[in-house]
């Protein structure tokens, strides 16, 4: 197999309502899409979501860096076998003109490229994409066939809060996080989700980087009578050093997300003891291989890791998602998967949308087994770009 060309486009999908949390507030997701055409014919799809506050990204930034990157060089050779195929895509190394210092400046363009040749790869042998973590020895440790995924809910800041929390409980979520740090009514709003959604929904926080390290203990210590079992990335990314001086005092778990975006990330995390678990997200972590090796890097320091998701995801992340969530031990929580309650159009012809209780199952079909549908594809492109590899 060889890749005769990539194609990508610049979407901007808009969402249903708005999504908020402390640092943004969103009408409609731009993310990029990258499809992979093989020599044969097969076509994978692969999808990124930029974000220029978390990996500096954006979707103008993903074009550029696939035009200077030499395709050719790093994507042409023949692959037949998991072993050949992983050797490609981790050989996939954008040109950054301002290099990121966390490593980080191409992840989800590395994600959407990845994803791409994963899945016409695996369409052409047969196989869905979950098998990957059987071919790829730094993450032996993680194998796990999991044929049900229970996906966690959400709820993010806005008015009808009882409403929201009594509609978690009734759908029957088994786990909900809570957006806080946008103003100073979290132990009210706390209070009234707990009274609504029950006393045995796993609750937990995300904070967006709201707080400074030392308001944490005047933050926090108030919203621990509502049975909240971690709080994500509290403090900004950057303030590392100093979340890890004031950690001994907290008593809730901290979970890092914007502070981990790749593998060097996760290790001064570890060396810091800035944490107890990492926030894994597909796209923001560099993609399919790169998010299983930091999931092994956690594992192997004692730490928690969850697979969590970009609001604004379309079906080819919420599938790639699903193969990783079925195929991985140890996940404490998933995230994703919201595709018909985030899009009124889905761009995918199958709607992976969870069920009850955040319920979905395995997906068990060639590849990722979705499919875009050409016509919405036209409906929400910005741009598109072919770039040829051999
Ligand atoms: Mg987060």
């Amino acid at each position: 197999m060889r890749i005769r060309k990539l194609t990508a486009w610049h979407v901007c999908l808009p969402l249903k309502r708005p999504f908020s949390h402390a640092s943004h507030v969103r009408q409609a997701s731009e993310n990029v899409l990258v499809e992979c055409v093989l020599h044969s014919g097969t076509t994978g799809w692969g999808e990124g979501v930029p974000r220029e506050y978390v990996t500096g990204e954006t979707p103008r930034t993903c074009f550029d860096q696939l035009a200077e990157t030499c395709l050719e060089e790093q994507l042409s050779g023949e692959f037949d076998s998991w072993k050949d195929v992983i050797t490609i895509c981790e050989r996939f190394q954008p040109a950054q003109t301002d290099k990121n210092p966390r490593d980080s400046g191409s992840n989800a363009l590395k994600c959407a490229v990845e994803l791409s040749i994963l899945d016409a790869f695996a369409q052409e042998i047969g196989v869905p994409v979950s098998q990957l973590v059987n071919h790829f020895p730094p993450a032996q440790s993680l194998r796990a066939k999991i044929n049900e995924v229970r996906y966690s809910t959400v709820i993010g800041f806005g008015r009808r809060l009882r409403n929201k929390a009594l509609k978690m409980r009734l759908y029957g979520f088994r786990h909900c996080k809570v957006k806080v740090g946008a103003g100073d009514d979290d132990v009210s709003r706390l209070r009234t989700i707990r009274r609504w959604i029950g006393p045995d929904v796993d609750l937990r926080i995300d904070a967006n980087e709201a707080w400074l390290p030392d308001e944490l203990p005047g933050r926090l210590e108030p919203l621990e009578q509502f049975k909240i079992r971690s709080v994500e990335q509290p403090c900004p990314h950057g303030m590392l050093t100093e979340l890890a001086s004031r950690k001994s005092q907290l008593a809730l778990p901290i979970m890092l997300d914007e502070s981990v975006t790749s593998l060097g990330d996760g290790k001064r995390a570890i060396e810091l003891g800035a944490c107890d678990s990492f926030n894994i997200r597909l796209s923001k972590c560099g993609g399919y291989l790169a998010s299983l090796r930091l999931a092994a890097l956690a594992q192997h320091a004692g730490l928690g890791y969850q697979l969590g998701c970009h609001p604004g995801e379309s079906g080819i992340l919420s599938a790639a998602g699903r193969h990783w969530a079925s195929s991985v031990g140890g996940i404490q929580y998933v995230e994703g998967s919201y595709d018909r309650h985030l899009f009124r159009q889905l761009l995918t012809h199958e709607d992976l949308t969870f069920g009850y209780g955040g319920r979905a199952p395995a997906l068990t079909g060639p590849g990722l087994g979705v499919t875009v549908n050409p016509q919405v594809l036209r409906d929400v492109a910005i741009r598109e770009q072919t770039f040829p590899v051999s």
